[in-house]
């Protein structure tokens, strides 16, 4: 699964690794949080390995896939969850001050849309066309994309990749039926992850606020995204398949 080394992403590889999935723990730029991330799964008894490709680099998915068939060994691919993604660009002094939250569209600039895009959409479109001769029959897709997409806040590129990103289950699920292979897409509410969503904690306030903003009147953990994913991955589900599944709480409901 792409993104694990932290916030949700190493939440969604530790619920699969319980439930006796070996997990590819994909990661960026941070090695020891992924490797923490293997390190937590091995210590509760699961199976894990990491593997680093930079998803914005023109030869990420010869990096990555390498690395994968390493891991694997053999052993076949069951499950794959994008969820890797960048709100701004990292590298944007004042979109890393701002915790990436760009404001509006006159702060955008071509190259933090264009690395955007090519991590939220490009990536997940081309990771999966890869995956799909080692996909087994019967396997999982699950792309991780936002309520945004749903709620017009601000971090418009963000939120447009999304809606991209969106666009892939119903036609992939038509295209994979036949082969038993279900895609569907999760969208996440503002979750407390407490290394990108730390104005949360920051701001007076933020975190009761969003609280209020939600049905079920609290903030919303990596782990209450990380079960969905795993009952959208299990037998369980395999009667689901090309659709949006909400996880937000209930938040901003119309
Ligand atoms: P984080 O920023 O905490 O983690 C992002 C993950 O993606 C990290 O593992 C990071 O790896 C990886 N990643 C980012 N850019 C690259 C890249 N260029 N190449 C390879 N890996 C990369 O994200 P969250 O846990 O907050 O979000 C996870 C998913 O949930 C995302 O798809 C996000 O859009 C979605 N979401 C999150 C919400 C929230 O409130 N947190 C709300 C709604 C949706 P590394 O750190 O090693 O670089």
């Amino acid at each position: 699964m792409t993104g694990a080394s932290r916030g949700i992403g190493a939440a969604i590889a530790r619920r699969l690794a319980a439930e006796g999935v070996l997990v590819a723990v994909h990661y960026g730029r941070r090695k020891a949080d992924a490797e923490q991330t293997v390190a937590s799964i091995e210590q509760a008894g699961g199976q894990a390995f990491a593997i680093r490709a930079d998803l914005a680099a023109d030869d990420a998915l010869d990096t990555l896939f390498s690395e994968l068939a390493t891991g694997l060994a053999g052993r076949p691919l069951n499950i794959l969850v994008n969820n890797a993604a960048v709100y701004a660009d990292p590298d944007d002094p004042a979109a890393a001050q701002a915790d990436g939250y760009v404001a509006g569209i006159s702060e955008v600039t071509q190259e933090e849309f264009d690395r955007i895009f090519s991590v939220n959409v490009r990536a997940p479109f081309f990771v999966t066309q890869r995956c799909l001769p080692l996909l087994a029959d019967g396997g999982r897709i699950v792309n991780i994309s936002s309520a945004v997409t749903r709620i017009a806040w601000p971090l418009l590129p963000y939120a447009m990749s999304k809606g991209a990103l969106e666009i892939m289950a119903p036609r992939l699920a038509n295209e994979l039926g036949h082969r038993g292979i279900t895609v569907n897409t999760i969208a996440p509410g503002i979750t407390d992850n407490t290394k990108t969503n730390t104005w949360l904690h920051d701001m007076p306030g933020a975190a009761e606020g969003v609280a209020a903003m939600t049905a079920l009147r609290r903030l919303g953990q990596p782990s209450d995204i990380a079960d969905v994913v795993a009952l959208l991955a299990s037998d369980d589900a395999r009667w689901v398949t090309g659709q949006l599944v909400d996880a937000s709480g209930g938040m901003a409901l119309a």
